[in-house]
């Protein structure tokens, strides 16, 4: 259960995953279906669809009817079940409505309820955030769910910056609970889902080792969470999903590549890149491609390459895709101007800009200040794009610096302007030495990010359960 899907509705890396991770159970013989809420998306009005259950609930006082269809050709490779509740969820965007509480209460009730009527019980229930976070305590603690409450479940945390606060005035939403199961639900006094989801799943897990360590010390409020419920925490690293994001087969770039050609068709979408951006081809291309928010640490990108320019002079490109704080996308555009052939920035969402970008750059920098795992940097590596890393969650547990025995990226201590500007000096000096940079391509290249080994630990988990 999860409210991303790609490619049905994505807005990040939740989306990507829950995309690509039943795909992956079912093709290691197991049976993974993926249910979300209907939103009025382009995917929905191209496929075909059947009802395959109707029901009537409640949210609190108020009595609804839900459907539940199934996409019909398995377009997906997976069973994909979409809730529609109407008015609630049919909507464009997925997030950011003043009744977004009402709204996932609603899918989580719906879900629960579905299932209850179910002929046969699933072996394990699979959440995802804060969004389906009320489900463990729903099937565990509410009277007319007792029949499921046998059924592990499962709650997988993508970003624990957001839980889905809301005041106990909306705790009726919930259907009839054991109120001495308050504290179950309650987080300094609020309903707080994503803390009920880890204290009610029966076991956790964070997209990266590193991130699950940094939650009990920084966990926008949940550390000592996190602290108390360690033994059913483990960390699993998302995989990529390598029939999407392949050079040799990328239907977004013109150049194909792969191991045995690298230099020459990366350069070849550098050309492309440059001439697109009016760039110079001679000069590293460094990319930075994501949400142009604080947790990214894209405020840090304007006085950064600013500094680089002055103290290491006009030797790099920059080229920036992406959208968020107003303040960093006007920033970013004002530096446009400036430019001697050597900047350029895309503000706004572009999927086929960001192959391009993967493949034809020649580093990647993402200053993050908090990275669960991050996939930019895998796509990045398989393309043969160098990661230049703050060192944080994911992007710990995958990028080793190229000064370590066995290393190929680039790595950073902190999310600051001078942390930034020294590992750019360091790409800039790596990028003279052609040998060394051809070779760290070729061993990039060859990491394994794909999905089966993350599958494996998943049912590896399922299985102790
Ligand atoms: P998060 O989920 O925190 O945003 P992830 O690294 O897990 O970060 O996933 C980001 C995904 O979104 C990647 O597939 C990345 O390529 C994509 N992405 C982010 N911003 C843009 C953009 N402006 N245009 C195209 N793709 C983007």
């Amino acid at each position: 259960m999860s409210a991303e899907c790609y490619p049905v509705a994505k807005a990040g890396g939740l989306g990507d995953v829950v995309g690509a991770l039943p795909k992956y159970q079912n093709q290691s013989g197991h049976i993974a279906k993926v249910v979300m809420p209907m939103y009025r998306t382009k995917f929905l009005i191209a496929h075909e669809w059947e009802v395959v259950h109707k029901g009537y609930t409640n949210l609190g006082n108020w009595w609804f009817t839900y459907t539940i269809i199934k996409e019909k050709n398995n377009v997906l490779d997976f069973d994909l079940y979409l809730v529609d509740i109407n008015g609630l969820l049919d909507r464009e965007k997925i997030y950011g409505y003043s009744d977004d509480p009402e709204r996932f209460t609603a899918f989580q009730i719906s879900v629960v309820d579905w299932i209850s009527a179910w002929a046969h019980q699933p072996d394990v229930i699979h959440v995802h955030d804060y969004h389906a976070g009320l489900i463990p305590f729903m099937i565990k603690h509410c009277y007319r769910y007792q029949h499921l409450q046998n059924i592990p479940t499962v709650l997988t945390i993508h970003n624990a910056q957001y839980q889905g606060w809301m005041g106990w005035d909306k705790s009726n939403f919930i259907p009839a609970w054991d109120p001495w199961k308050r504290g179950m639900l309650d987080w300094q006094d609020t309903v707080n889902p994503l803390a009920s989801g880890i204290k009610c799943a029966w076991k956790v897990t964070t997209v990266s080792w590193s991130y699950l360590d940094e939650l009990r010390v920084s966990a926008n409020g949940l550390e000592a969470l996190f602290e108390y419920e360690k033994g059913k925490c483990v960390g699993i690293l998302n995989g990529i999903d390598t029939s999407v994001w392949d050079p040799a087969t990328d239907k977004y770039i013109e150049n194909h590549f792969d191991i045995e050609d690298a230099d020459i068709g990366k350069l070849k979408s550098k050309k492309l890149l440059c001439e697109t951006f009016d760039l110079d081809i001679e000069k590293p291309l460094i990319v930075f491609i994501g949400r142009l928010v604080g947790e990214k640490g894209a405020d840090l990108l304007p006085q950064a390459m600013g500094d680089s320019f002055y103290h290491i002079g006009r030797t790099m490109n920059f080229l920036i895709l992406g959208s968020g704080f107003p303040e960093v996308e006007s920033a970013l555009e004002s530096m446009k101007p400036l430019s001697q052939k050597d900047y350029n920035v895309y503000i706004g969402y572009n999927e086929s800009l960001s192959h391009l970008m993967y493949a034809g750059a020649d580093f990647i920098l993402m200053p993050s200040r908090v990275e669960p795992c991050g996939l930019n940097q895998m796509y990045a590596m398989r393309y043969g794009t160098v990661p230049m890393v703050r060192n944080t969650g994911g992007l710990r547990d995958t990028v080793i610096d190229y000064g370590d025995e066995g290393g190929y990226g680039i790595r950073f201590t902190y999310a600051a302007v001078g942390d930034v500007t020294q590992a750019i000096w360091r790409a800039v000096e790596l990028y003279k030495d052609e040998e060394r940079l051809k070779e760290i391509r070729q061993q990039m290249m060859q990491l394994d990010f794909s999905w089966e080994t993350s599958v494996k630990q998943y049912i590896e988990l399922y299985k102790s359960l």
